[in-house]
């Protein structure tokens, strides 16, 4: 098979031509094409030379992602299940904020990291997407936004699977992404979100990059995380935590906490004030998120108020902390839940 062209970064298209006896500048206008005029065959490229477009359409393919469901929330937040050319499926969210659109894109097929409240992990990890895969989400959400001149103008890393475990292939993504020559999405509008693989934590803080880091945390102390996330018995919770601090004082940048309220296992004032004395003194952020049902699971909603009792032991303790807006609540968005549903039923 050959590899897709979104796979490779700007520099990387540079080597390409180096290689090929064509001039680097070559490569510019190829990026040009593919990210600024979104265009979706070599063909198209018209001011590369003819024998350059064949040579390009020899050797790489674009990735094709087929629309297999497309759910529209009243919200504007749209959900798309795209095939991939193995026919395995992947979600990929646009959510319409008033700031601008954001893009939740995965980065595995499936995932193995065992969230007990997550719909993703349920058939394990059937394999890494690529980096030009997970490009193609964007850019084939971006060449939609484009019939209503709209534009894709953040990104966050929190689809399926765990974008740390795919680090070579999320690290390439995001050098496309950002590139000014490209989608020149910016560093500050772009989160990366991990269930704690503490190895790539500190490669990531060495990465000298203005992108955010989120770290899926649900729970206060290690036994009752390893009871949720069995990824914590690998990478134990004073390991994770230490790691932050490594990041923080490395990059003087703040780290967001997301945690997953789940009724009567980690949503009472005691959880709270717990992961308050933690937290206490960290440049962070905690963003609640009540969980969305799971039907395979036996998880209950937490209630209203006790979402907003666990927010205000937080902010008693100078902690700060938002509840995530839900978005396409109405189409059932919760990761993972609309490829397990396929899965369902190409099975049967
Ligand atoms: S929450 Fe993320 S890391 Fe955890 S199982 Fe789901 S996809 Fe994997």
């Amino acid at each position: 098979m050959k590899p897709f062209i979104y796979d490779y970064t700007l520099d990387q298209l540079q080597d390409w031509m180096k290689e090929n006896g064509e001039p680097a500048f070559r490569a510019g206008q190829l990026f040009d094409w593919l990210y600024v005029k979104r265009v979706k065959q070599f063909e198209e490229m018209t001011n590369l030379p003819k024998e350059l477009r064949q040579k390009l359409d020899d050797q790489f393919a674009f990735v094709t992602l087929t629309e297999i469901t497309k759910l529209e929330s009243k919200d504007g937040t749209v959900k798309y299940l795209f095939g991939l050319h193995d026919n395995h499926a992947i979600e990929t969210v646009v959510m319409r904020h008033n700031y601008g659109n954001s893009i939740c894109v995965t980065t595995q097929v499936g995932c193995r990291i065992g969230c007990t409240f997550c719909a993703s992990t349920l058939g394990g990890l059937k394999r890494n997407l690529t980096a030009g895969e997970i490009v193609a989400q964007v850019v084939t959400a971006q060449q939609m936004l484009d019939a209503t001149g709209e534009r894709i103008s953040s990104i966050v890393i929190m689809g399926s699977g765990e974008p740390f475990e795919n680090y070579d292939a999320t690290m390439a993504f995001l050098r496309t992404m950002i590139h000014e020559k490209g989608l020149n999405i910016g560093q500050r509008h772009i989160t990366v979100s991990t269930s704690g693989i503490v190895p790539s934590i500190y490669k990531f803080t060495e990465e000298n990059t203005q992108i955010n880091l989120a770290i899926s945390i649900h729970a206060p102390n290690d036994a009752l995380r390893s009871k949720l996330m069995p990824v914590n018995r690998r990478y134990p919770f004073e390991d994770v935590m230490e790691s932050l601090r490594h990041y923080i004082a490395k990059t003087g940048r703040r780290v967001t906490f997301e945690y997953a309220l789940i009724g009567g296992v980690n949503d009472q004032p005691e959880h709270a004030q717990e992961l308050a004395d933690v937290l206490k003194g960290l440049l962070c952020h905690v963003n609640l998120i009540p969980v969305n049902h799971v039907p395979e699971r036996k998880y209950v909603r937490t209630s209203r108020d006790e979402i907003f009792e666990f927010a205000r032991v937080l902010e008693r303790n100078n902690i700060n902390v938002t509840i995530r807006r839900e978005q396409g609540h109405d189409i059932a968005a919760a990761c993972g839940q609309l490829r397990a549903k396929h899965m369902e039923s190409t099975a049967r």
